[in-house]
C-alpha cells in the first residue's frame, strides 16, 4: 500500500454510475498520478455487494477507499443503513484499503467488526459540516471525540464562510497525534486543498477532470501536480501567494511554481481569495507564510495593512506587493506594477524608435493617457511622470479620475469623453481598468474608432493576451504592449523579495511564452 510518510497522499474520488465507467476512471487516475481511489458506492445506479466490490477492489490498479455515502452526510444513497454498514464489512474482507465511516454511525460500525478488522484495511471516521467552520475548539473536542469510537484516521471536513476558517483546520492537522484528514470545502477552502502536506494532512482529494468533484471546492489533479507541486511540498515549505477578488484567472501561481520547482527552492505560491484584507494578514501572520502579491481590489487597501511601506509604492498610493520581514515579522509593503508596466512600454517604444537603453526615457515629452484610477492606474500614472509624460487619467468614476491626475498635476477627464479626445497625435493609451478580462473578452474600454491617433496602446489586462482593445489598436495602425509583458517584468521583483534570489528572467519568459 502506498504510504504517506513525507507527504499527503492524493485520493481521486471515482463517481462512476456503473462499475465499467468506474474502472476506467481508476486507469485514468492510475494514469495521473493518483496515490489511491476514493469508490463511492452511492454513485452507482444499481449495487450488487459481492460481485461488484469484487471487481471494482479486485481490478483497481491504486490502493482503495470505500465510501458509502447517504444522503444524511451530503451523498447519494437513500436506503437502510444495515445494508451500508455490511458493504463496507464485505469491502474489507474483499482486501479494501480504507473504509470511509461517517462518525454518527463509527462507533456502531467499529465495535460490530472489532475481532475481524483485517490488519491491513485502515478505518476513517469522518464529520462533514456543509454550514461553516465551527470554533477550534469545537473542530478539536469533535476530532477527539471521533478518535474516541476507535478510527485509525480522522476525517473532518468544514465549509469555508472565509479563507481564514482554513487556518482552524490547519491547526488541527498540524498538531494531531493521529491521522488526520482535514479539508475545507468550497472555493474559500481551497488552500486546506493546496498545501495538505505542509500542515500534515493525511491526504487531499482531487478530481479527474473539471466537473468531476465529489466535494465542492476540490481542485484537478493535474493542477495539483503540475501548477502546485504537491509532490514537492513538505513541513518547511514557504507559502506565498496572490491575495486578490476574483484570483482564479491568474497565471502567477503557474508561473511562480514552476520557476521554484526548476530552480530546486521549497516555496509554494498559492491563490488566496480573500474578502477582508486586514482580516486575512491578522490570520495568516505565521513566519510559513513570507509574502504576498496583491491584486483586484485589495493594493489600496493593503498598503493600509502594512507596518512599512516603500517610498514609490507610498507616492503611488498602492501595493501590490507584501513582505514579512524575517527579524521581526513586520509587512513591508511595494509596488512591483509601476515598474513592469513602464518598462515594457519603454522597450517597446525603443525598439519603434530604434533607441539604447541610456538615452533617456522615450515617454519624455508623450501624452500619456490612462484609463482607470485604480491601484494599476496609479502606478501607470506615476510611472508615466516619473519618465516625463504628460499624463491624462480617464476614469468611469471622475472624482477618482481627478484626485489621481493632481497628484501628478495631469488632466482629468471621463472614460466618455475619451471617446472624442484627440488633442495631437503619437499619443500612448494604457489601460488599467478590467474590461475585457476573461470572461468579459468582447468587451473594450474605449470603441474602436476612437483608437485614432495613438501610437502605442497597453493593456493590464493580460487574460487574454491578446484583448479586443489590443486587437483593434493593432487593426488601427498602433503598436501594441500586453499586459503579459507587464506582468512578467514585475514578477521579477517580487520572485527576488520573495527569495533573496535574482529572478531567472529568461526562464519566465519561456514559462509563459505558451500564453
Ligand atoms: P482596481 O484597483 O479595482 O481598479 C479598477 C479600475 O477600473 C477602477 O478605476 C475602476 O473605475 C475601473 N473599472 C472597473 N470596472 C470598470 C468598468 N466596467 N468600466 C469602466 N471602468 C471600470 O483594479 P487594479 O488592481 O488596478 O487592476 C485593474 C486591471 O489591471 C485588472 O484587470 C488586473 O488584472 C490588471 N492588472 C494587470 C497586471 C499585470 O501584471 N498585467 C498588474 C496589475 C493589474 P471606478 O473608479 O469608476 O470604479
Amino acid at each position: 500500500m502506498t504510504s504517506n510518510v513525507g507527504g499527503s497522499m492524493i485520493c481521486v474520488p471515482i463517481l462512476g454510475e456503473s462499475v465499467d465507467r468506474m474502472l476506467a476512471q481508476m486507469d485514468e487516475a492510475k494514469v495521473a498520478g493518483a496515490d489511491l481511489v476514493e469508490i463511492r458506492l452511492d454513485y452507482l445506479q444499481s449495487f450488487q455487494p459481492h460481485r461488484d466490490l469484487e471487481l471494482l477492489i479486485k481490478r483497481c490498479p491504486l490502493p482503495t477507499l470505500i465510501t458509502y455515502r447517504p444522503k444524511w452526510e451530503g451523498g447519494r444513497y437513500e436506503g437502510d443503513d444495515n445494508k451500508r454498514l455490511d458493504a463496507f464489512r464485505i469491502a474489507m474482507e474483499l482486501g479494501a484499503d480504507y473504509v470511509d465511516v461517517e462518525f454518527k454511525v463509527g462507533h456502531e460500525f467499529i465495535n460490530s467488526i472489532n475481532q475481524r478488522k483485517p490488519e491491513k484495511c485502515k478505518v476513517i471516521v469522518s464529520s462533514h459540516n456543509f454550514r461553516d467552520t465551527p470554533s477550534f475548539d469545537e473542530i478539536s473536542s469533535l476530532a477527539a471525540r471521533i478518535q474516541a469510537v476507535g478510527a485509525d484516521i480522522v476525517k473532518v471536513a468544514t465549509t469555508a464562510l472565509d479563507i481564514t476558517d482554513v487556518v482552524r483546520i490547519f491547526q488541527l492537522t498540524v498538531h494531531s497525534q493521529v491521522p488526520v484528514i482535514g479539508l475545507v470545502m468550497k472555493e474559500r477552502g481551497l488552500i486546506s486543498r493546496l498545501l495538505c502536506p505542509k500542515f500534515g494532512g493525511y491526504l487531499t482529494f482531487a478530481a479527474l477532470e473539471k466537473g468531476q468533484l465529489s466535494a465542492p471546492g476540490q481542485p484537478k489533479i493535474d493542477d495539483l501536480l503540475n501548477t502546485f507541486n504537491l509532490r514537492q511540498l513538505g513541513p518547511d515549505t514557504k507559502v506565498v501567494g496572490l491575495i486578490g477578488k476574483p484570483v482564479g484567472h491568474s497565471k502567477a501561481p503557474m508561473l511562480f511554481n514552476k520557476a521554484f520547482k526548476t530552480v530546486g527552492i521549497d516555496c509554494v505560491y498559492v491563490p488566496f481569495l480573500v474578502d477582508d484584507v486586514a482580516n486575512f494578514l491578522k490570520n495568516f501572520n505565521s513566519p510559513d507564510f513570507v509574502g504576498f502579491s496583491c491584486t483586484i481590489p485589495h493594493k489600496e487597501v493593503a498598503l493600509r495593512c502594512c507596518d512599512e511601506v516603500d517610498p514609490i509604492a507610498k507616492s503611488i498610493g498602492a501595493v501590490n506587493t507584501i513582505i514579512r520581514r524575517p527579524s521581526d515579522g513586520k509587512l513591508i509593503g511595494y509596488n512591483t506594477d509601476y515598474f513592469g508596466a513602464i518598462s515594457a512600454i519603454e522597450n517597446r517604444l525603443r525598439g519603434l524608435q530604434h533607441l539604447h537603453d541610456g538615452t533617456g526615457s522615450p515617454l519624455a515629452g508623450k501624452l500619456f493617457i490612462v484609463m482607470g484610477a485604480g491601484g494599476a492606474g496609479k502606478a501607470l500614472t506615476y510611472g508615466a511622470k516619473e519618465k516625463g509624460a504628460r499624463v491624462v487619467v480617464a476614469n468611469r468614476e471622475h472624482n477618482r479620475a481627478r484626485e489621481l491626475a493632481d497628484s501628478v498635476g495631469g488632466e482629468a477627464i471621463t472614460l466618455a469623453e475619451l471617446e472624442n479626445y484627440h488633442p495631437e497625435d503619437g499619443m500612448i493609451l494604457a489601460n488599467t481598468t478590467p474590461v475585457g478580462m476573461h470572461p468579459n473578452v468582447d468587451e473594450t474600454p474605449i470603441p474602436k474608432h476612437a483608437l485614432k491617433g495613438y501610437e502605442l496602446v497597453f493593456d493590464a489586462v493580460y487574460t487574454p493576451k491578446m484583448t479586443k482593445l489590443l486587437l483593434e489598436a493593432e487593426e488601427s495602425g498602433a503598436a501594441i504592449v500586453t499586459g503579459l509583458d507587464m506582468f512578467i517584468i514585475q514578477a521579477y521583483e517580487q520572485y527576488e523579495r520573495f527569495t533573496n534570489l535574482p529572478a531567472p528572467k529568461e526562464l519566465f519568459w519561456e514559462i509563459m511564452s505558451g500564453y
